[in-house]
């Protein structure tokens, strides 16, 4: 892997360079309490120590709504919805949130390939950013809390700038063309960067590993805790729309009125609402919000074997934005223990 040094002050310089490679978006504080990632035109509006963002990385590829196709009845054809995608930059994606947009790969990419997914992704540049946890984050229990590939280029916070890994053909180029602003890596440099990814480690509130917990939940669906926790459940979905993973959405045909044309849409949709579970001729497979509630845990620590990881990369997110302060995190944890306690 390649490495190299950019300065404090150089890097507003870079940021305002990545802007000729396409909309350069980028989180920035919007309250005491919450980040948005969003077009930046002042680059000195990004924020570098934000935790979260109120939507994950993955609304830049798959759209909170878009249409897949016209729909002619007439001349009974469709036409794929391929506008052009405009090439996009994100500043600032955290190492967990990668992993996250790989995992969608692994689903909208590997067997059966979803155009529209594709095409945003072959147009969208990732720049990674290093971070500190919070008490939210559970990264390192899930080994998401680094990443070696996925991006194009990837930026460690130093004393006095970023240790910079480019991870792509297209992150050599963008470096290359922009070689002036960069420096070589000293010693020191591998110092602070080793020193800041002790203190990253240290700082975890959990330490560990869950590598066992999905065979456990699947043991457990008779345990009182998911009576408990799911009462308080309101059903609102924010668990799953909040989650750089989750990725199920429903599609609809809208007709326009003279009922000869239409298109269809896909918007996203939660398992956290009882019509996911339900189907033609009103049976529902998850009928009740316990079987809903139950069911995202035992999905979300599901493995995925590409990756060697599990659907959730322990961002926080779903814990974080729970209006009814349900803790996925210590709910697991929970889960765990009483386990043990019967079988340990
Ligand atoms: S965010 Fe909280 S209250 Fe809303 S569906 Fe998810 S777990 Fe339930
Ligand atoms: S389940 Fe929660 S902690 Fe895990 S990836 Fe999704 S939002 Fe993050």
């Amino acid at each position: 892997m390649r490495y190299l040094k950019i300065e404090k002050d150089r890097t507003y310089e870079f940021l305002e360079k990545l802007k000729k490679y396409g909309k350069l978006y980028a989180p920035v504080k919007i309250s005491d309490k919450f980040y948005l990632r969003k077009e930046i035109e002042d680059v000195k509006e990004i924020a570098f120590d934000y935790q979260r963002t109120l939507l994950p990385l993955k609304k830049y590829f798959l759209p909170t709504c878009e249409k897949m196709f016209d729909i002619d009845i007439e001349k009974n054809e469709y036409r794929e919805n391929l506008e052009k995608i405009e090439p996009f930059v994100i500043f600032g994606a955290h190492a967990c949130e990668i992993v996250g947009l790989r995992i969608l790969d692994g689903v909208y990419l590997n067997v059966y390939p979803d155009i529209y997914y594709a095409r945003r992704r072959k147009a969208g540049i990732i720049i990674g950013l290093s971070c500190l946890p919070d008490e939210y984050c559970f990264c390192n229990l899930r080994r998401t809390d680094f990443v070696d590939i996925g991006f194009d280029l990837f930026f460690h916070e130093l004393p006095d700038g970023y240790l910079i890994r480019v991870g792509s053909q297209r992150g050599h180029e963008i470096v290359d063309e922009n070689i002036e602003l960069f420096k070589s890596v000293e010693q020191k440099d591998i110092d602070a960067f080793r020193e800041f990814e002790e203190r990253r480690q240290k700082s975890f509130k959990y330490q560990g590993s869950f590598d066992n917990i999905r065979y456990i939940l699947e043991l457990t669906a008779n345990d009182r805790l998911w009576d408990e926790e799911s009462e308080k459940c309101l059903g609102c979905g924010n668990c799953t729309m909040t989650c750089p993973t989750c990725r199920c959405y429903d599609v609809q045909d809208i007709p326009r009125i003279n009922l000869k044309s239409g298109e269809r849409i896909r918007f996203w949709d939660s398992c956290q609402f009882r019509s996911h579970g339900l189907v033609a001729g009103g049976h529902n497979f998850r009928e009740t919000k316990k079987d809903r509630f139950f069911n995202r845990y035992v999905c979300k620590n599901s493995y995925f074997y590409p990756l060697g990881t599990s659907y959730c990369v322990g961002c926080g997110n779903c814990t974080y934005f729970c209006p009814a302060n349900i803790d996925f995190q210590k709910n697991l944890d929970k889960i765990r223990s009483n386990y043990e306690v019967i079988h340990g």
